[in-house]
């Protein structure tokens, strides 16, 4: 076994493993593969080994792979931050975005979502952090951006996404991936997905009701931000 194909069982393993500690059904969390700074190659060895969704956050790189692994049939989710010139690619391009949180950029999605693909799968990027994150709406700004997103035609908003500050504290995990839980109940929305949880922290996401979690470094090592584009 190649050593990706090795941790994409270990993570696998550790998926299925926090499902059970909840009482979730097999297969009710999904695994997006997060290949951003990593090769093609990378990406091949993990589609072999089962992987179909890969999430990437700079444009112009997702870009390049998706040209060089078009023989595969890859889905590719948008998980960075995006600016109001990378909408019209990202459109066209991806199958999912993660990072939504403001209503201009959805607006500009949804004009740009060509006519022969369906809807572009959303997710909002809540900010649950407070100031420690520079990304994602605020809790308060939530439910306007949430029905002004249901409404535009060429979207589908499938529910919310969150990056909680970083801690090894299993309960402070817990709490921050509970309130975006609560978030996502309380707009009284049809939403079935929750984008939380990551390498070191998917056991809490899953507990708190993740339907996908984003592994990066769990999947494909440390990543070297140098060797690729020198930007983080
Ligand atoms: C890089 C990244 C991940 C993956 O993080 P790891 O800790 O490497 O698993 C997940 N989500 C987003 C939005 C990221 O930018």
């Amino acid at each position: 076994m190649s050593t990706i194909a090795d941790n994409i069982a270990q993570v696998a393993a550790r998926i299925r493993a926090a499902e059970q500690a909840a009482q979730r059904a097999e297969h009710s969390v999904r695994l997006l593969a997060v290949s951003k700074t990593k090769p093609s190659d990378a990406v091949r060895e993990a589609y072999a080994a089962g992987v179909h969704d890969f999430g990437e956050n700079y444009l112009q790189e997702a870009l390049g792979k998706q040209l060089e692994l078009a023989d595969l049939p890859l889905i590719w989710h948008f998980i960075g931050p995006i600016q109001s010139n990378k909408t019209r690619a990202i459109a066209e391009n991806f199958a999912w975005v993660h990072s939504v949180d403001r209503l201009k950029i959805a607006q500009r999605l949804s004009e740009q979502r060509p006519a022969e693909l369906p809807p572009l799968n959303i997710c909002i990027q809540v900010n649950v952090s407070g100031e420690a994150s520079k990304s994602g709406c605020t809790p308060a700004d939530l439910p306007a951006l949430a029905s002004a997103i249901s409404a535009l035609p060429r979207l589908k908003l499938r529910g919310l996404m969150a990056i909680p500050e970083p801690t090894e504290d299993r309960a402070a995990q817990d709490a921050a991936f509970a309130t975006v839980q609560k978030l996502q109940a309380s707009l009284n929305l049809p939403l079935d997905t929750l984008s939380m949880g990551m390498s070191h922290d998917l056991e809490s996401a899953i507990a708190m009701g993740a339907t996908w979690v984003r592994i990066g470094t769990a999947l494909f090592g440390a990543r070297d931000y140098q060797q690729t584009h020198g930007q983080p």
